[in-house]
């Protein structure tokens, strides 16, 4: 155990962050990726994080910029706030070389995870993509697909710059999500949605669920409502029907803190906290995440215009965790991500 200048505590055995800056000029390991010795490497930090009395977590869902992704950096950050591993997607570029590189540079910390479905490729350029993903899944072993945007309010940070290119929308039951529905179906594979949480979005998402029942869904960001008046269905009672109903549907827990606000509509977006008594989390959502804790992934949502902003998110998914009960917390944290990408208990 070490304990460094920030007072945070280290965790023994943890393999040693990469010394390089950027993965530019890097040489890309050979694929298809190697999942029993990566998977060896992945154990072992769990278990030295957790030995160092810290939770570990599986961050399922974020991704890493084009250029400006500082391996060296990012490792760090990861130790100091006990994230045992990250779901990395590449943003930019040739996603499959870049994560790659990643992959070489520093395989202890990352699950490789397919190029998503975001700008530029998508929905232009959305074909091509899925050509690449289902060839990766079924010859690289990518164990995770992610993140596809089907419908995407801009974030608040795109709202801030007023970007409103990322007001995307893309049927869920059109010809590409057939496609992606399918390549689950056949593989495997997890993919990751972004779904905005409209009353009219939910009938057809429930009948692609109901026709693919192999494909497995993680619906991002649960309990993100970021107009009400556009949703009156979703709730903690729906969750619970739609788990009960769809054994292949997951959620991932990346949210913003109990005072964040959506500035598109001005309300707080997440809609999970407890406002009421402005305490932990509401008891009726704890109550379907306990009834069904495998099938909730906690996440950070890191993104390439914010990748030296780990501290704040982690900090709001612990608070999360911490109003989860005991058994239920350590298999959100990260058994259940384990359980779902590889089918084994952690
Ligand atoms: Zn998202």
């Amino acid at each position: 155990m070490l304990v460094i200048g920030t007072g945070l505590v280290l965790a023994a055995g943890l393999e040693p962050t990469p010394s390089i800056t950027s993965l530019d000029g890097m040489a890309p390991v050979s694929v298809p990726f190697d999942l029993g010795a990566l998977k060896a490497k992945w154990r072992q930090r769990v278990g030295a994080i957790r030995a160092s009395g810290q939770l570990p977590l599986i961050d399922i869902e974020s991704s890493f910029g084009g250029g400006k992704f500082n391996p060296a950096r990012y490792a760090t950050l990861m130790d100091e706030h006990g994230i045992a591993l990250t779901a990395f997607s590449a943003e930019a570029g040739r996603w499959d070389e870049r994560t790659r590189i990643l992959m070489a540079a520093d395989p202890a910390r990352y699950i490789p995870t397919t190029g998503a479905g975001i700008p530029p490729w998508w929905p232009g350029g959305a074909e091509k993509l899925l050509t690449e993903v289902a060839e990766a899944v079924r010859s690289h072993r990518y164990p995770l697909m992610g993140e596809f945007e089907f419908r995407h309010y801009p974030s608040p940070r795109q709202v801030k710059r007023g970007e409103n290119d990322r007001d995307i929308t893309v049927p869920i039951d059109g010809p590409l999500g057939h496609r992606l529905f399918q390549i689950s179906q056949e593989s495997g594979v997890p993919f990751e949605i972004h779904y905005e949480v409209e009353d009219a979005l939910l009938p057809p998402l429930e009948a692609m669920l109901r026709q693919y029942p192999k494909a497995k869904v993680i619906w991002c960001h649960l309990a993100q409502i970021r107009y009400q008046r556009r949703s009156t269905t979703y709730g903690p009672e729906y969750v619970r029907r739609l788990l009960e109903s769809h054994p292949n549907l997951y959620f991932d827990t990346a949210f913003g803190g109990p005072t964040s606000i959506y500035p598109g509509s001005n309300e707080p977006h997440a809609r999970i906290w407890d406002r009421e008594s402005g305490r932990g989390i509401r008891p009726d959502w704890a109550a379907v995440i306990a009834a069904h804790p495998y099938r909730f992934l906690a996440a950070l949502d890191i993104g390439g215009d914010r990748m030296d902003q780990v501290g704040e998110p982690a900090k709001v998914l612990r608070q999360f965790l911490d109003a989860i009960p005991a058994p239920e917390r350590e298999i959100v944290a990260h058994k259940a991500a384990w359980k779902l990408l590889f089918n084994e208990e952690l």
